[in-house]
């Protein structure tokens, strides 16, 4: 059921943090003395805790929407040996009005949390709310878990389920985006035209975020004469039918997060 009280978003807003380049750099250089492999046959699958928040009248999310949200998150990633799964029998749903409306980096985000996570290595804890102030989402790092093992998980509004009322971000693309973080991925405009961007060498830099349905043959904020901003990449802020794609070196990037963080996700290889 759809939100009576939905206000609309205009723009997408991720409140996911800027991580420091001391948190950065250190993640790279882990991720560069990786010593378990990850080749072409490595996959994994990640099963995903639903936890619906809801103020008794709103936030409810039908069987049908989840279904659609799994088959969107397994669209973007399946191709590149990443799938998701849920079970119908452990999605929770739990009444608290305050809880509802949580910010990023609230108390009622923490307390939710804290009493609500399901075991953080086994699980993307994936929780809906109504949100604030016109987010649409947010994440943790992997290398949160470290220490801030109950806040990781993915935070989505609810009404940007595949058939919720935020159109233009109705698709479910929103956890697409926030799953990317999850899995070590940085906003392509990360850092603007300073430093190294995001640290993937195939996304070009851009200043700023590129919202709406940008031309794609605009510069849009490149910071490289010739570069085009890229609009259609799922960590770029564009409308969610405008965001369809990972680039080779994200998902070389976010396997290698999964392999160093999340190995409970690795699909062993049955012995013949
Ligand atoms: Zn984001």
């Amino acid at each position: 059921m759809a939100r009576k009280n939905y206000k609309r978003i205009k723009q997408r807003t991720c409140a996911t943090v800027n991580p420091s380049e001391y948190q950065i750099n250190r993640n790279d250089e882990r991720i560069r003395r990786l010593r378990k492999r990850v080749t072409k046959s490595t996959k994994f699958t990640i099963d995903v805790q639903f936890i619906h928040i809801t103020d008794a009248k709103e936030g409810r999310i039908s069987k049908a929407r989840r279904i659609k949200q799994v088959a969107v998150l397994n669209n973007a990633f399946s191709e590149y040996g990443i799938s998701f799964g849920y079970d119908e029998n452990e999605v929770r749903v739990v009444n608290n009005a305050e809880w509802y409306t949580m910010d990023h980096g609230s108390i009622a985000e923490r307390d939710a949390k804290t009493k609500l996570h399901s075991s953080p290595e086994r699980h993307l804890n994936f929780y809906t709310a109504g949100l604030n102030g016109g987010l649409l989402g947010w994440a943790t790092f992997p290398w949160e878990l470290d220490g801030n093992r109950d806040m990781d998980g993915v935070v989505v509004m609810d009404e940007s389920l595949p058939g919720g009322k935020a159109k233009p971000f109705d698709l479910g693309i929103t956890a697409v985006h926030e799953v990317g973080h999850w899995l070590g991925l940085y906003h392509t405009f990360q850092d603007g035209c300073l430093l190294l961007g995001d640290h993937v060498d195939d996304t070009p830099s851009h200043s700023t975020p590129n919202y709406g349905k940008p031309d794609e043959c605009e510069p849009n904020g490149a910071c490289v004469e010739g570069e085009f901003a890229p609009v259609h990449n799922f960590m770029n802020y564009c409308d969610d039918e405008w965001l369809t794609e990972f680039t080779e070196a994200q998902i070389v990037r976010v396997r290698k997060n999964l392999m160093q963080y999340r190995p409970a996700f690795l699909v062993k290889k049955s012995k013949k």
